[in-house]
C-alpha cells in the first residue's frame, strides 16, 4: 500500500484530499444537518461520499484521472453551494478547496473549472446584493484573493507537472539513444510475467548485441560509435510492431519486448531485425555492422532474471557460431 503511494503520485494526491474532505467534513455536514440546514449538510456529505467512492475506485482500477474530475466537479458545484446558501461564512472554506483541484486535475482544467465557479459565485452576488457579501467592498475582496489565489496555484502546479514529467524521462530513458532504459526494462519483464500468469499471454525477448563494436571505437572514434548507437534505436523501432518495446540495455546491447507473439514469430522477426541492421546500419565510409541475437520465449512460472538469462546464453552461443546470428535460448 505504502509502495504505490510512493509510486503513483496522483493516487497518493487523490487519498489525500479524500481522507481531509471525509476528516474535516463529515462533522460539519453532520452538524448541519442536526442545526438544521438540510441544503449545506447534504452538500458537505455528498462530497465526503463521492469523494470516497472515487477514492476507492481509483484505488481498485489504478484510474487517478477520471475520479480526479469527478471529485473536481463535485467540489466545485459544492463550493459554490455552500458558499450561496451560507453567506460569508462558507466563503473560507473556498480557499482550501482551491488547493485541493489543482491535486486532482491538470493545472488548466482547474483553472478553468476555478475561474468558472468564481464567475457563478460573483454573479450570484450581483444577483442578490447583501446575500452573499456584506458590501461591494468584500465582494471584489474576495473575488480578487480568489483569483489571485488561483493564479498562483496554477503557476505552482505547471511548473511542478512540467518538472515531475521531465525527471520521469530522465529516470527512465537512456540519455544518449532515447530508448527506455534498463530500469524501464526490469519493470516491464515484472509486468510481462504478471500478465503471463494472469492471462497466458506470450511474451518474446529478443537481446541484441553489435557484433565488433569495439573496433568501431577504436577505428573510427568514440563518437562515431556513439552516433551509430544513436541510429540503431529508430532502426529497431521501425521493424518490430507498434507496441513492441525497444531498451537499451547497456553498452551497445538493446533488448526488444514483444507481447503477443509464438516461437516461430519471434525467430522470423529476429532473423529480420539481424538483416536489416546489417542492410541500414553503416559506418562513415559505408562499411556495413552486423548484430548478434538472442532469443527467448517466456516459459510458464519462469522468472524473469532466468528468461533474460537464457536470452544472454542465447546471445553468448550466437557470439560463438561466428556472430550475424539468431539462435534461441
Ligand atoms: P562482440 O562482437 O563480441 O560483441 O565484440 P564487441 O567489440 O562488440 O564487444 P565488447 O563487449 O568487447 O565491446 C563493447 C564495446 O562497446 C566496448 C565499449 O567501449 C563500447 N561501448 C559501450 N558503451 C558505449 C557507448 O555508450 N558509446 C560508445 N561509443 N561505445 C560504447
Ligand atoms: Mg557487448
Ligand atoms: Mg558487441
Amino acid at each position: 500500500m505504502l509502495a504505490r503511494l510512493k509510486s503513483n503520485f496522483y493516487l497518493a494526491m487523490l487519498s489525500l484530499v479524500g481522507l481531509l474532505i471525509a476528516a474535516f467534513l463529515t462533522p460539519y455536514g453532520l452538524y448541519r444537518l442536526f442545526t438544521g440546514n438540510i441544503v449545506v449538510g447534504a452538500t458537505d456529505l455528498v462530497m465526503v461520499l463521492v469523494s470516497s467512492c472515487c477514492v476507492l475506485f481509483a484505488w481498485r482500477t489504478n484510474n487517478t484521472k477520471g475520479p480526479g474530475l469527478i471529485m473536481a466537479m463535485v467540489f466545485c458545484i459544492g463550493a459554490i453551494l455552500v458558499c450561496i446558501s451560507l453567506g460569508t461564512d462558507g466563503v473560507f472554506w473556498l480557499y482550501p478547496f482551491i488547493v485541493f483541484i489543482f491535486f486532482l486535475v491538470s493545472p488548466i482544467k482547474a483553472l478553468v473549472m476555478l475561474l468558472l465557479s468564481l464567475s457563478v459565485l460573483v454573479a450570484a452576488a450581483l444577483i442578490n446584493p447583501g446575500h452573499i457579501f456584506d458590501s461591494i467592498f468584500q465582494l471584489v475582496s474576495f473575488t480578487v484573493t480568489c483569483f489571485i489565489t488561483s493564479l498562483f496555484a496554477y503557476m505552482f502546479a505547471y511548473r511542478t507537472q512540467t518538472q515531475r514529467e521531465a525527471l520521469k524521462v530522465l529516470a527512465t530513458t537512456d540519455s544518449l539513444t532515447g530508448a527506455a532504459n534498463r530500469r524501464t526494462l526490469d519493470e516491464a519483464l515484472i509486468s510481462a510475467i504478471t500478465q503471463h500468469k494472469k492471462s497466458g499471454t506470450e511474451f518474446g525477448l529478443m537481446l541484441l548485441d553489435l557484433d565488433f563494436f569495439k573496433e568501431v571505437n577504436d577505428n573510427y572514434g568514440h563518437k562515431t560509435g556513439d552516433n551509430v548507437l544513436t541510429e540503431l534505436v529508430p532502426i529497431l523501432k521501425k521493424m518490430v510492431r507498434q507496441h513492441d518495446a525497444v531498451y537499451r540495455f547497456g553498452g551497445e546491447e538493446f533488448v526488444v519486448l514483444l507481447a503477443d507473439i509464438k516461437q516461430a514469430d519471434l525467430h522470423k522477426l529476429a532473423d529480420k531485425i539481424r538483416l536489416g541492421v546489417n542492410q541500414h546500419l553503416s559506418l562513415p565510409d559505408s562499411k556495413k555492422l552486423t548484430t548478434s541475437i538472442g532469443i527467448a520465449l517466456l516459459q510458464d512460472d519462469e522468472s524473469w532474471e532466468s528468461w533474460l538469462h537464457r536470452a544472454d546464453l542465447a546471445l553468448y552461443q550466437a557470439k560463438h557460431q561466428g556472430r550475424n546470428k539468431v539462435v534461441a535460448g
